[in-house]
C-alpha cells in the first residue's frame, strides 16, 4: 500500500469538517467516503488515484486526487476530449500531434484503403496506407498498379462531434482546479451539485446555460483560478488553456446575462489569496466573501467540528 502526504492532509481538512471523517477521503465528484488506505490500491472501485487536472501528456503539471471510478471514467470521456482539442490545437495542423490519431481512408479506381493522414513538414497532406486495417487484395493491387490519376481522401474530425462532452471536459478541470486550491470548503457546497450531476453524466446536457467563454489566447500556461464581475455579481472561474470556466456561486448558478460582449474584462485572480492559506489544503472549513456576496459557503456538513473562518477578498474596484 502507497502512502501520500497530500492525501493524508487532505483527509486532515475533512476531518475539520466533522471529526467522524477522520481518516477517509471523500471523492470530490461522487462524493464516496473512501479509508486513505486505499491510495493507489488496484481495486477499481474503491482505490484513490492521484491524477493531473490537465493530463500531463499536453503540458498539466497540477495533480489533485479522485476515486479510481471517477478517475477512470473522465479518461475515457471528457478528458480524452480536452487532450483531443488542445493536442489539435498545439499541432498547428488541422489534426492532432500524434498522426496514428487521425484515421482516414482514400478511395481510387474503385478500391478504398484505410491508413492515417498528417501534414508533412512542406505543408503537402501524407497519407500512410495501413494493410492490416484494408482489404489485402484492395491494398496490394493499389500499390502494384500506376499511380491512379484521382483520389479521395476521406477522413473525420471526432472532436468536433463530441463539443458537448469536450465542454464538460472544461468544465471538470475547473472543478478539479478549484477542489486543489479551495479544498473540502469547495467541495461541500450543495450549490455545486449540478455541477457534479454534469461531470458523472458527460453525454447530457445539464448545465444547459453558457458555462464556458472561449478567450483569444491559446497557448499551453498553468490553469488559474480567480473570481469575475458579471455587473454587480461576482463568479468563481477558472482559465484553462483557451477558455474561462464559470462556476456557481453558493447563491446563483450563472449570471443573468451570457453574452460574451458583457463579460467584465477584469480578471480578479485569487492565485496570491488562496495560495498561502491553502497550500496545505487543511484549512477549511472557509467561506469567501466578495463585496459582501457569498462565493463560497460549504453548507453539506452542518455544524462543521471547527468553526469556519471568514475570506473576504472586498476592495475590487
Ligand atoms: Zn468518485
Amino acid at each position: 500500500m502507497q502512502k501520500n502526504t497530500f492525501l493524508y492532509e487532505v483527509s486532515q481538512e475533512l476531518a475539520r469538517f466533522d471529526a467522524k471523517l477522520l481518516g477517509l477521503f471523500r471523492c470530490p465528484v461522487c462524493l464516496r467516503d473512501l479509508p486513505i488506505g486505499n491510495f493507489g490500491s488496484s481495486d477499481a472501485d474503491t482505490a484513490i488515484n492521484e491524477e493531473h487536472i490537465i493530463p500531463d501528456s499536453v503540458g498539466g503539471k497540477q495533480t489533485t486526487f479522485l476515486c479510481k471510478r471517477c478517475n477512470s471514467t473522465f479518461g475515457h470521456k471528457q478528458t480524452k476530449w480536452l487532450v483531443e482539442w488542445i493536442e489539435l490545437n498545439e499541432g498547428g495542423a488541422p489534426f492532432p500531434i500524434d498522426p496514428k490519431k487521425q484515421k482516414a481512408r482514400i478511395s481510387a479506381n474503385g478500391r478504398k484503403l484505410n491508413g492515417s493522414i498528417h501534414l508533412g513538414e512542406d505543408g503537402a497532406f501524407e497519407f500512410y496506407s495501413d494493410r492490416e486495417r484494408s482489404n489485402p487484395v484492395d491494398f496490394d493491387a493499389h500499390w502494384s498498379e500506376p499511380k491512379p490519376s484521382e483520389i479521395k481522401i476521406e477522413f473525420s474530425m471526432p472532436v468536433f462531434s463530441n463539443e458537448e462532452t469536450l465542454r464538460v471536459g472544461y468544465l471538470t478541470a475547473a472543478y478539479g482546479l478549484w477542489f486543489k486550491n479551495f479544498g473540502y470548503s469547495f467541495i461541500l457546497q450543495s450549490s455545486l451539485d449540478i455541477v457534479r450531476r454534469q461531470i458523472l453524466d458527460p453525454d447530457k446536457n445539464i448545465m444547459d446555460w453558457n458555462f464556458l467563454i472561449e478567450i483569444p489566447a491559446r497557448e499551453i500556461r498553468e490553469p488559474g483560478i480567480g473570481l469575475m464581475r458579471f455587473d454587480e455579481d461576482y463568479f468563481p472561474i477558472a482559465v484553462i488553456y483557451d477558455h474561462i470556466v464559470l462556476l456557481p456561486t453558493a447563491q446563483k448558478l450563472h449570471p443573468p446575462s451570457m453574452s460574451d460582449e458583457k463579460i467584465s474584462k477584469k480578471l480578479m485572480s485569487l492565485g496570491d489569496e488562496i495560495a498561502p492559506r491553502f497550500q496545505h489544503r487543511c484549512v477549511g472549513p472557509a467561506v469567501m466573501i466578495c463585496d459582501g456576496q457569498v462565493i463560497i459557503q460549504p453548507d453539506m456538513i452542518a455544524n462543521a467540528t471547527i468553526p469556519p473562518q471568514h475570506i473576504w477578498v472586498d476592495g475590487w474596484p
